[in-house]
């Protein structure tokens, strides 16, 4: 059972020695790690062309400021090289039968049109690509070809076509020395058997157009924190200039809203998303570290700031004494564009002093709240598990079973379960991958 490029070991998989990993992100990443580097087998299925998830779009990482490509890039050579990990990319799940100990997956490779084995990654193909589209991978402020990887170190390094948006002119085949490029390649569907398998789907950031009234989508400066990541990230659609997108002047004021879609029960996700307090100070710190001389205000709107984990209290008082960074308590009514020069007023009442404000910024930030992906339903409702209010894996006791779903067998790490930060996530992957060896060597049950 061999799709193109494919090493041949489906064939010699027995589920007492192979779990799935679904979802290849920091926290799935871990999770095959641990499981490998006990000796078993693992099959990876990841459904975009590289393995990485949202952490190879980040740029620093709080508390240490630690860029997040030099951690991260150890660990994608890592799982691509381990002996024991089949990865699967541009793959998803599609069924499942069977019990722990003997489940049968069914993986639905899509075409990639590129044979992986013959392909080096050299991107010889791509200048004579035709077709520009956005990339995804930056938010769609940059642009790729039909003929693509998502970023430098797309992992497997292996070139994708977009289906969509390929015109079939064949100017990548006739370039390709390697005679990688196959055009009638066909998406094929595989049963694997496992004895565990571990969900680690993670995240989406929530749609910040549901509110209109913040100016996401109606004003040019008004732009969300993953594209503000991208736009200071030195690989990046703007190489790392902080910019703001109506001009491409260095905004001297910006101003980044939180709790956008989060702790909101009218509409957006109820619950508080964990994350977005301390990626904004991060990317609020940044800003004055990039751009000490131009940026002269950087200012928070918050609602209640969670710094809950190690050394993140301790990060946000150096936003503010060291890097000046000003915060007001007080969620934001509304904004508007200052027609004359593109500024975003921004219109709110300081819980603190019961003042109204309105502060003009060159730049608004806003931070998306997180919800599950859409496929985790599908996944939920193909192997019978349960979800909770806010569609994130329900788990079968939180307290002392925080890994285990409520199906034996299938374990849950990263934000699958629920918003997470990257330690969080890593642990939560090591802790699954123990559940699911555990799994593994009783031969069902844990
Ligand atoms: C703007 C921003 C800045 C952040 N900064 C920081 C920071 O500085 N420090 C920090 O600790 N945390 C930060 N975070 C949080 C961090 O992104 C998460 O903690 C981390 O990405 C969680 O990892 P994960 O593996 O659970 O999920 P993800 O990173 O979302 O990875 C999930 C993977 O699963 C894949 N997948 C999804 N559905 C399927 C499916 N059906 N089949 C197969 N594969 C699937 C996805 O394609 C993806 O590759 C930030 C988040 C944001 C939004």
């Amino acid at each position: 059972m061999t799709v193109a490029g494919e090493k041949v070991i489906f064939e010699e998989l027995q589920p007492s020695e192979t779990a799935m990993v679904i979802g290849g992100g920091v926290a799935g990443m871990q999770a095959a790690l641990d499981i490998a580097d006990q000796n078993y087998k693992v099959v990876l299925v990841e459904r975009t062309p590289s393995i990485g998830g949202v952490m190879a779009m980040l740029d620093k990482t709080f508390p240490t400021l630690d860029c997040s490509a030099c951690i991260l890039t150890p660990r994608l050579s890592e799982v691509a090289r381990h002996p024991n990990i089949e990865l699967l990319t541009y793959s998803e799940v599609v069924g499942l039968s069977g019990d722990a100990g003997d489940f049968r997956v069914r993986v639905r490779r899509k075409a990639r049109k590129v044979d992986e084995e013959k392909c080096s990654g050299c991107g010889d193909c791509v200048p004579h690509c035709p077709v520009q589209v956005s990339n995804e991978f930056d938010q769609d402020l940059g642009f790729r070809k039909a003929i693509y990887i998502g970023f430098p170190q797309n992992t497997p390094l292996v070139y994708t076509i977009d289906e969509e948006n390929c015109i079939k002119c064949e100017m990548c085949m006739k370039s390709c020395e390697r005679e990688a490029i196959d055009l009638n390649q066909e998406d094929e569907e595989i049963e694997i058997p496992v004895g565990a398998i571990v969900i680690a789907t993670g995240y989406e950031l929530y749609d910040v157009r549901n509110y209109p009234r913040l100016g996401y989508g109606r004003y040019k400066n008004v732009m969300h924190a993953l594209e503000y990541e991208r736009i200071i990230n030195a690989a990046g659609p703007t190489a790392g200039n902080l910019m703001r997108l109506s001009d491409g002047t260095i905004p001297r004021s910006i101003g980044f809203i939180q709790c956008v879609g989060a702790r909101d029960v009218s509409k957006g996700v109820p619950n508080c998303s964990r994350i977005c307090c301390m990626y904004a100070i991060k990317n609020a710190v940044m800003a004055k570290e990039l751009q000490h001389d131009n940026v002269k205000n950087v200012t928070l709107y918050y609602a209640d700031l969670r710094a809950f984990g190690k050394g993140f209290e301790e990060f946000s008082e150096m936003a503010k004494t060291r890097f000046g960074v000003k915060f007001v308590r007080g969620r934001v009514g509304e904004v508007y564009e200052n027609p004359k020069n593109d500024n975003i007023i921004i219109r709110v009442e300081d819980t603190e002093t019961g003042k109204f404000l309105e502060h003009e910024h060159e730049l608004v930030v806003v931070s998306p709240g997180i919800q599950p992906p859409k496929t985790l339903k599908e996944i939920a409702n193909q192997m019978r598990l349960e979800l909770d209010e806010d569609g994130f894996l329900t788990v079968d006791h939180p307290s002392i079973t925080p890994v285990d779903t409520t199906v034996p067998g299938i374990y849950v790490c990263g934000c699958a379960e629920g918003p997470k930060d990257i330690p969080d996530s890593v642990a939560a992957g090591s802790a699954a991958a123990m559940r699911a060896s555990i799994t593994l060597a009783k031969g069902g049950g844990a």
